[in-house]
């Protein structure tokens, strides 16, 4: 009997023990992190993510690099709390940009990259009948190649397949990686062009639907240049979206660029004026323009970006408008680039979060439609991770070298 009354008790204190511990964890609000030895370079979410933890509130006030650095600050337990930090250092120093994209190999493996394993697969198969073919087909398809270029990259492939007879794996892979690498148009020049040649600021428009990693993207841009040695302005004509300006600043506070906004639900029009006139005055190298994207009605956006286009003009002439295409929103992505390309004049394509998709195809595509190259990619949301786009590295990504 005692020893049933002591399973018991035991058995309750176990169950006790174990239930306290989800709910504590549940109950738990997420350390803040230890203050680092190094700024942190992750940017504070501007809007909720996809992803994001159920639970976790979407209020809290946005630490500021400032609070991050706060000597004093709480140490997690059992770590030795870190010596008092005098001063945060004024502005952060940026990462290199050369050879960023290698990040995205692991990235993409991350996200099981379809497009190349797929294809190397099927096209080791021992007979390479039309239902293989059809199956390629269908894996570019699905990749977001388009149809087009998957139709040509199949002609090419069936072509050098036949005249290869036996296939080894590294042959295939040689193979491939030429007709996807020819597909990409490697001759594209893909510098972002900020110098105007003269004596004014290189002016720099960034466009596209809200949501697409825009600011994000003139953040990272600016760090970037930054850290080529420019002095960059930055001009916040999102006025549509709250916070946007906020977001902005935020960035360039990082990296020593200011901002120059205006009210939220301002005329954006006038910042990008207001911007540029103080870039002149200021000889700063290089002015980036956010811009709102709300594909509202095509007037209302032609309007809108076609005053901002105009009133920079007045200043100086546009060197670069870069537009931020969400990677992971395929068609959708076309269907918005196409309405883009109507209304201003497209130089160069941001593809952002590469990092969340299999779907490489949509650099391809994307060519195709505008025409214009692909000059930059986002790999995630931490500071430096913007790349420049070259195509070698990323079909390395896409197939393993
Ligand atoms: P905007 O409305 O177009 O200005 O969009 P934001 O710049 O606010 O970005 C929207 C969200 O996308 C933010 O949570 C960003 O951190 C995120 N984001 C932007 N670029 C990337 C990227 O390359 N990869 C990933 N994973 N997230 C990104």
């Amino acid at each position: 009997m005692e020893i049933v009354i002591l399973a018991v008790v035991i058995a309750v204190v176990a169950l006790g023990t174990i239930g306290g511990l989800i709910i504590g964890s549940r109950r738990k609000k997420p350390l803040p992190p230890p203050p680092p030895t190094t700024p942190d370079i992750t940017a504070p979410p501007a809007e909720p993510r996809v992803g994001e933890e159920a639970g976790t509130p979407r209020d809290e006030p946005r630490r500021t690099i400032e609070e991050v650095d706060l000597p004093g600050a709480p140490a997690e337990p059992g770590t030795q709390a870190p010596p008092a930090v005098e001063a945060a250092p004024e502005v952060e120093v940026p990462e290199p940009t050369a050879g960023r994209l290698v990040r995205l190999r692991t990235r993409l493996s991350r996200s099981q990259n379809a497009l190349g394993k797929g294809l190397l697969a099927l096209l080791s198969r021992e007979h390479l009948d039309e239902d293989t073919w059809e199956e390629i087909e269908d894996t570019l398809l699905t990749a977001d190649v388009g149809v087009q270029p998957t139709q040509e990259l199949v002609e090419r492939l069936r072509e050098r397949v036949k005249v290869l007879g036996t296939r080894t794996p590294d042959e295939l892979r040689t193979l491939l990686r030429e007709e996807l690498l020819t597909l990409l148009v490697p001759e594209f020049d893909r510098a972002v062009n900020t110098d105007s040649g003269l004596d004014t600021p290189g002016i720099v428009m960034v466009v596209g639907v809200n949501g697409t990693g825009k600011t994000t993207t003139t953040g990272k841009l600016a760090r970037v240049l930054v850290a080529d040695g420019k002095h960059v302005l930055l001009g916040a004509a999102d006025t549509f979206r709250a916070a946007a300006a906020d977001q902005l600043q935020t960035w360039g506070d990082r990296v020593g660029a200011r901002t120059v906004r205006g009210p939220e639900g301002g005329d954006p029009a006038s910042i990008a004026f207001d911007a540029v006139k103080e870039g002149i005055q200021t000889g700063a190298d290089v002015v980036l323009i956010d811009t709102a994207g709300r594909l509202h009605t095509k007037t209302g956006l032609m309007d809108e970006l076609g005053k901002v286009k105009r009133v920079i003009e007045k200043h100086a002439p546009l060197d670069e408008v870069l537009l931020v295409l969400d990677a992971t929103t395929g068609q959708n992505g076309l269907v918005q680039a196409r309405v883009f390309a109507e209304v201003v004049d497209i130089t160069g394509i941001v593809l952002t979060k590469l990092d969340g998709t299999a779907k490489g195809g949509i650099v391809i595509a994307v060519q195709r439609e505008l025409g214009v190259p692909v000059k930059l990619v986002g790999l995630g949301e931490g500071a430096d991770d913007l790349a420049p786009f070259e195509p070698e590295a990323f079909v390395d990504a896409l197939i393993g070298e």
